[in-house]
């Protein structure tokens, strides 16, 4: 079926400001981009008069079965299993409703990402886009051991990652130092956790299946050793040195620093004491380290950890402001949660390009002056269909 969205103010996920423009979308594809009253008709007629048209957000570090209150791990215990699956289905559609058309979801109990991943896809239910790792592959007793599968040694690692692929996960998630929030004991930030021979064997075997790695690193030996195993994206990366955002630059490795979260668990209200104890001993420490990779050139994607403590579901605008606060121009900030966070996802997404998935969020006012503008939501598109909103303005033609 075919819509036409006329007269929008478009920015298509990669220039450096908006232009007039009438979108044709068919079949869930952007099939043309066109100067204001050139689009053709459609079946459906959506007038923007003036609206701003941004690609479909994209939020690169979420956690789908969490609740995003203080203590998240323990809501998953007492809820079990059945009650998470439903919560982790009105996360992703909460995501969808502010206009996040793709998430990656980098940990979930009982593989329930991939499973909602799976149902989204299939049209069970609405949401976005979710590039899921299900289970997490770590060291017996490592970072988040709840979804972790315990690996040590190559063999070990190799079946993990294989059992993975196998059930269908898009993207590999490992731990290659401690944690701030998770478990009251037995971890270290500074700690590294697999070592630098079990990440290469990782990376290996799962680029081999074509599938991408994120690995939680927040010290500083941990970090070196997942860079030069070459996993592709660092999550958190605090203590970062001189040398090793070189050797991200170098190596074309992503940063996903996850701002946010680490001052909502410093800060926040009835967070778990021992998690907000760490949280307070690296948030000036996770500044300086986003600033050497803002000056190194390290390429920076918007995740925001949506589930944990005081990171509600969706929370992305947030990060993109605190991106941007601490230092990322406005344009790379709309971008690292558009087309570069797509592409470092390797989905075709985050831009409005003929060819590209119609997932579109459609705001009032421009978010190229304010990146808050990105709340007041006029309407979703997810793959060529409105969600929500929108559905109440479309004129059937
Ligand atoms: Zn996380």
């Amino acid at each position: 079926m075919s819509m036409v969205l006329r007269h929008g103010m478009v920015w298509d996920g990669l220039a450096s400001e908006p232009i007039p423009a009438d979108l044709l979308l068919d079949d869930g594809v952007i099939s043309g981009v066109y100067g204001v009253g050139k689009a053709p008709g459609g079946a459906l007629e959506v007038a923007l008069d003036g609206a701003f048209v941004v690609p479909g957000l994209v939020d690169s570090h979420v956690h789908l079965v969490w609740s995003g209150g203080p203590d998240p791990v323990r809501v998953v215990d007492s809820e079990g299993e059945q009650l998470t699956v439903v919560r982790a289905v009105a996360n992703a559609r909460a995501q969808l409703d502010s206009g996040v058309t793709m998430v990656r979801d980098l940990g979930s109990n009982w593989d329930i990402a991939v499973t909602v991943a799976r149902a989204i896809d299939r049209g069970i239910v609405d949401g976005p886009t979710v590039v899921a790792a299900g289970r997490t592959v770590i060291m017996t007793g490592g970072h988040d051991p709840f979804w972790g599968i315990f690996s040590d040694g190559a063999d070990a690692v190799t079946r993990a990652v294989r059992q993975q692929v196998s059930i269908g996960a898009g993207v590999l998630k490992t731990a290659a130092t401690g944690g701030v929030y998770g478990q009251s004991e037995g971890e270290e930030i500074g700690q590294s956790e697999l070592s630098y021979a079990e990440l290469a064997v990782l990376a290996k075997e799962a680029h081999r299946f074509g599938k991408r790695v994120a690995a939680h690193a927040l010290g500083t030996e941990g970090i070196r050793n997942a860079v030069r195993a070459g996993v592709d994206t660092i999550e958190h990366g605090v203590f970062l040195t001189e040398e090793i955002v070189e050797a991200m630059r170098t190596q074309g490795t992503v940063l996903c620093p996850t701002l946010a979260t680490y001052r909502a668990l410093a800060e926040g209200p009835e967070v778990p004491a021992y998690a907000a104890e760490k949280a307070r001993t690296v948030v000036t420490a996770h500044r300086e380290s986003f600033a050497m990779a803002l000056d190194a050139g390290v390429p920076v994607i918007a995740g925001t950890d949506a589930g944990a403590p005081h990171i509600g579901h969706p929370s992305l605008v947030a990060e993109l402001e605190m991106l941007h606060d601490y230092g990322l121009p406005l344009l790379d900030a709309l971008r690292a949660g558009t087309s570069r966070a797509a592409t470092a996802l390797d989905r075709v997404g985050g831009v409005i390009q003929p060819g590209a998935p119609a997932d579109l969020l459609i705001v009032e006012d421009d978010p190229f002056q304010s990146l808050a503008n990105l709340r007041r939501v006029w309407g979703v598109v997810r793959r060529g269909t409105p969600v929500s909103a929108l559905r109440n303005r479309v004129r059937h033609g």
